[in-house]
């Protein structure tokens, strides 16, 4: 008899022991009845595979049915057992022919659960596809590789990149290992890492390139079909669980050796991996929003690290972290400074709205140069954060605002549906008549979003083919990548929309780009509104006037002093960060310091706060401990907090937060473990640990 430990996805910090059934062998009567629980006609029907750590194994779990994951099998029972043996379950059957998490993954999700405080069984779980069985569908691509495709000849600062990445690092140090490839839009990033790619895939090892969103990528995703052929598996959102989990076979099999994915591909099980690549680094969908709330740069740092491969990362506005470790040489800088795609970097002009006459959205200056665009039939973009019609509903008479029942946010109208919506729990109502605290009808909205300016664009320019783009516009798979695809095939001549537009997107008529208003992700409670409003700006100039000399770019704003906008639209980016640095160590946020954010979540708003009170305490008084031990750190390691967070409530639940601050991120982590794994909180109470977290909203 074999046993087995399993890791399944449930809130407790451990695996569990099991039994193992012999492969390809049928349970019998006896062992049916053993296992009372199994439904007789499934269980006899069942083939298992031999039980090889890394396969995943299908387990009753209580009274239900659970999927897991070997990671350790053994001949006899430990003498010191700390349950009655009697006790043990037989497993199901396992589902996996092939591991499908080699040793370096099964290591990996260790360190996930506890770097990011998070259960064993869950850290391993979110790695893996979600699917049991593959798809019938067999590979994604049926492109076959094309050779004859022209592969540019590399610039002297392309080749010297190249070179750099993956000429072997002395002596294995860490720090030759951690490559940045920093350069505006158009300066030949993507020709590097395909570049790159290529020799790491004649060296006979696999690649993995990791893309914000994939959707929002298709140039890039193209481009390595193009190069790799049938070589490449991509790892797209839009993929089923069985779909994914047919690709993951592909790469096992080492069939795909250029992986291709969002956040989640950090985890692919690429054998001999060569080389990760980790496209718009600055993004910040590579952080996870659920638990683990891991970050998939870290994840490849630390993948990079153990492998003693070369990492590297690239942007046009590297992250503020990054910026420092190129300083600090952590990580290597490879800088391309022409724009190989022809034209150049386009004219950015600030609108001061302040000093504007406005009616609507869309200034004076900025309206002209929409006409100027259209008379030439060239093409226009405009870009606003915020979807909806008006996002404030006010009443004039007694200043009521009308916030979400649920959220402590304000509801958004949306004129489509006739429907004032949460975008936080999607909440709606019908549009108020009356003020319902004063009953005055002297009610207004307010606050454009994207709906309006599709309106404002339709009446100023009549004649204009405008088409908008932001999650409400787009509901089908795929309805993304077609409307894009039109707009770049000269289908429409205004293009306007979200953030949606503002990735990743390359279009040869493009002349003018215009934000509607620079400042919306400026005034966000979070330290790094600043950083994401520069990032944006430039990310957007970025498009314009791509491939033609002309391209301009208009940034309207009533802060055009503020440092992010006004170095955005001066591309002064070194100015930027060296404000933005000097600032943060000023206020000791990252990257002068570690954080780490607990929520405390609950209906129940008392309950929420008395909860986070105890963990306060809890962890001051082990942090005193830690203090007097003169654990390294502990002195200048901070309890901040517990607070309301910036959105009290969201979904109903009321929500408290605490921040640990200091600069080793072993003691928060030691902090957060004593009260998460020592202590139960309160019925009904949530808490959500992040570590290193990205938004404090
Ligand atoms: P980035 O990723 O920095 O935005 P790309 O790698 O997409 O830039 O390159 C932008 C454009 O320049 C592409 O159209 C690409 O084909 C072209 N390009 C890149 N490298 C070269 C080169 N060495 N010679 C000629 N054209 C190049
Ligand atoms: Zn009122
Ligand atoms: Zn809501």
């Amino acid at each position: 008899m074999k046993y087995l430990q399993v890791a399944l996805n449930v809130s407790a910090n451990q695996t569990f022991t099991y039994a193992n059934v012999p492969a390809g062998k049928r349970l019998n009567k006896e062992e049916v009845a053993q296992n009372e629980l199994i439904p007789q006609k499934r269980a006899r029907k069942v083939d298992s595979f031999e039980a090889q750590v890394g396969c995943r194994a299908e387990v009753m779990f209580g009274n239900k049915k659970m999927t897991g994951v070997i990671v350790q099998v053994f001949d006899e029972l430990p003498q010191d057992l700390s349950f009655d043996a009697r006790k043990i379950r037989k497993i199901l059957r396992v589902l996996d022919q092939e591991p499908l998490l080699t040793p370096e993954l099964l290591e990996l999700g260790r360190w996930i659960s506890s770097f990011y405080l998070c259960p064993i069984g869950e850290a391993l779980c979110s790695m893996i596809p979600g699917a049991k069985k593959e798809s019938e569908s067999g590979g994604f691509l049926s492109t076959e590789a094309d050779s004859f495709e022209g592969t540019n000849v590399l610039s002297d600062e392309q080749a010297a990149a190249v070179q750099g990445i993956l000429a072997s690092p002395e002596g294995g140090a860490k720090q030759a290992l951690f490559h940045y490839l920093y350069g505006a839009t158009g300066s030949g990033k993507t020709e590097v890492f395909l570049s790159a790619a290529q020799k790491v895939l004649e060296r006979g090892q696999g690649v993995l390139y990791l893309v914000p969103e994939i959707g929002l990528t298709p140039q890039v995703v193209e481009a390595v079909s193009r190069r790799f052929g049938n070589t490449a598996a991509v790892l797209h959102s839009a993929l089923t669980p069985a779909q994914k989990l047919s690709e993951w076979k592909r790469i096992i099999k080492k069939e795909a050796r250029v992986v291709i994915g969002a956040r989640s591909a950090v985890f692919a099980p690429v054998p001999d991996l060569g080389l990760i690549i980790i496209d718009e680094e600055h993004d910040s969908s590579y952080k996870s929003g659920n638990s683990p709330r891991y970050h998939a740069r870290q994840v490849a740092m630390r993948r990079a690290a153990r492998l003693k491969i070369p990492l590297v990362m690239g942007s046009a506005t590297p992250s503020v972290e990054a910026w420092k470790a190129m300083d600090e040489r952590q990580f290597v800088c490879h800088r391309l400074t022409k724009r190989l795609s022809g034209g150049k970097m386009p004219i950015i002009a600030a609108v001061d709205l302040s000093l504007q006459k406005m009616n609507g959205s869309i200034s004076l200056p900025l309206e002209e140069e929409i006409r100027d665009a259209l008379k030439e039939k060239r093409q226009a973009i405009l870009f606003l954060n915020r979807r909806g019609f008006n996002h404030i509903f006010r009443c004039s008479a007694c200043g009521f605002e009308l916030k979400c029942k649920n959220c402590s946010v304000p509801m958004t109208y949306h004129k489509a549906q006739n429907r004032l919506v949460c975008h936080y729990c999607s909440y709606s109502v019908e549009p108020l008549r009356v003020c319902p605290q004063c009953g005055s009808v002297d009610i207004g909205y307010s606050g454009f979003g994207t709906e309006f300016i599709e309106s404002e664009v339709r009446s100023k320019f009549p004649n204009a083919r405008a088409l908008r783009l932001d999650t409400d516009a787009v509901s089908k798979k795929g309805e993304l990548e077609e409307k894009i695809a039109a707009f770049k095939k000269g289908d429409y001549d205004i293009l306007l929309g979200t953030q949606m537009i503002a990735k990743g997107l390359n279009f040869p008529s493009l002349k003018l780009v215009g934000v509607i208003l620079a400042d919306t992700s400026l005034h966000l409670p979070d330290f790094r509104a600043a950083e994401k409003t520069f990032s944006l700006i430039t990310q957007v100039a970025g498009r314009a006037g791509r491939f033609f000399p002309d391209g301009k770019v208009f940034v309207q704003t009533y802060s055009p002093q503020n440092p992010a906008i006004f170095c955005a639209c001066r591309s002064r980016a070194a100015e930027f960060y060296k404000q933005e640095l000097d600032m943060r160590r000023l206020l000791n946020f990252p990257p002068y310091s570690r954080l780490l954010r607990l929520v405390f979540r609950s209906m129940v708003p008392p309950e929420a706060e008395a909860f986070a009170s105890d963990a306060a305490r809890i962890m001051s008084e082990e942090l005193d401990k830690l203090k007097a031990k003169h654990t390294s750190g502990a002195d200048v390691c901070e309890i901040l907090g517990p607070s309301e967070c910036p959105l009290s409530k969201i979904s109903s639940n009321w929500r408290y937060q605490i921040l640990l601050r200091g600069q080793s991120v072993a003691i928060l982590q030691k902090l957060a473990g004593t009260l998460i794994y020592g202590f139960r909180a309160k019925e009904g109470v949530y808490i959500e640990v992040d570590v290193d977290p990205v938004s404090l909203l």
